[in-house]
């Protein structure tokens, strides 16, 4: 063990022993936003073995003020997140073998993912892929740890299969939209408090430190300088759909439909097409530019911009269209300029 882990291996409860188990684990984080960047940073740094991040969007500049892996040529280059995290990451610690993904996950493809994580990290922005994640940690028997903030707001929670009850025995003590970071604003020590929280849950879990977890639904305001625990252990529902007797995992059905999502309230709209492959940026770009509009492309997207509406296309045939919350809009300019 070398001196780049010292402190942390003087760290009782982690000690040699815990760094050696620290280095053989695998853990997932979906989301490589604020909370994402936080987390990936902060076990990249623990020496954790290996990191899988998934993440749908790019970098833009109102990423800057609060999701740390982040540069302005980034945001100039409108690079994806998870290609600046891995290109961030590998600079702070080369040992780590991380593992980036530009997609939206379906459960599918997070099924495929999934063989030999210990542990999924919760940093997505929707509630959505949070009950894609409770049902695949109760499938998989994989623990995972919710996070979400908003404003000066935080909240976390650990859910360890068959032991805690899961995120859908607890719906009614959580909050479920309605403020978002784009409506609401939100501060960085609102997102680093819950980096904090989720941090320190996963060390615990990656050291095999079972009795150390919280087991508490933690929440706190720091403007507000209220902080709160609660103990839900007896929430647990025997009937609960994902975590009961007879689970039928819900949240794991994947529709072979063009999907449409309406994005944390940044006046986007996203745009699944039901089959997969890849895309010629090349040939699109080609098609767009006899358009009226503007083309810009990189190795991974194409944007289009077209009065007030810009449209992005991901290799995957995903797309984000931005300057409407309006589905409908948002699928006629796809097909219109995409096919
Ligand atoms: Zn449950």
């Amino acid at each position: 063990m070398n001196e780049r882990y010292s402190r942390q291996t003087l760290f009782s409860p982690i000690g040699e022993a815990g760094q050696k188990k620290i280095r053989t684990k695998h853990v997932l984080l979906l989301g490589g936003g604020a909370l994402g960047t936080g987390n990936a940073e902060a076990l990249v740094r623990a020496g954790v073995g290996r990191l899988t991040v998934i993440d749908r969007d790019y970098v833009e500049w109102s990423n800057l003020q609060r999701q740390q892996l982040y540069s302005e040529q980034d945001a100039e280059d409108r690079i994806p997140k998870a290609v600046a995290a891995k290109q961030r990451l590998s600079e702070v610690n080369s040992d780590v073998k991380v593992d980036a993904y530009v997609m939206d996950a379906t459960p599918s493809e997070m099924e495929r993912l999934l063989d030999g994580v210990d542990l999924m990290i919760d940093a997505t922005d929707n509630f959505d892929a949070r009950m894609m994640m409770n049902d695949l940690s109760q499938k998989y028997q994989i623990p995972w740890i919710y996070g979400g903030c908003v404003s000066s707001y935080g909240i976390s929670y650990t859910i360890l299969p068959g032991e805690t009850p899961c995120l859908n025995c607890l719906l009614d003590q959580v909050p479920r939209g309605g403020m978002t970071c784009d409506t609401a604003g939100i501060i960085s020590p609102a997102v680093q408090m819950v980096v904090a929280h989720q941090t320190v849950e996963a060390m615990k879990i990656l050291v095999e430190d079972w009795a150390a977890v919280s087991g508490k639904l933690v929440s706190f305001d720091l403007w507000q300088n209220q902080h709160t625990s609660i103990n839900v252990s007896r929430m647990k529902n025997e009937s609960c759909p994902s975590c009961g007797e007879n689970p039928s995992y819900p949240f794991l059905e994947y529709s072979q439909q063009m999907k449409t999502a309406v994005l944390c309230g940044r006046d986007s709209v996203q745009i699944r097409p039901p089959a997969n492959g890849e895309w010629s940026l090349e040939e699109v770009a080609g098609t767009l530019a006899k358009q009226e509009g503007e083309v810009e492309q990189n190795p991974y997207l194409v944007s289009f911009t077209t009065g007030k509406r810009r449209m992005v296309l991901f290799k995957d045939g995903r797309a984000l269209i931005h300057g409407t919350q309006d589905e409908t809009e948002a699928k006629t300019l796809y097909h219109r300029y995409f096919g």
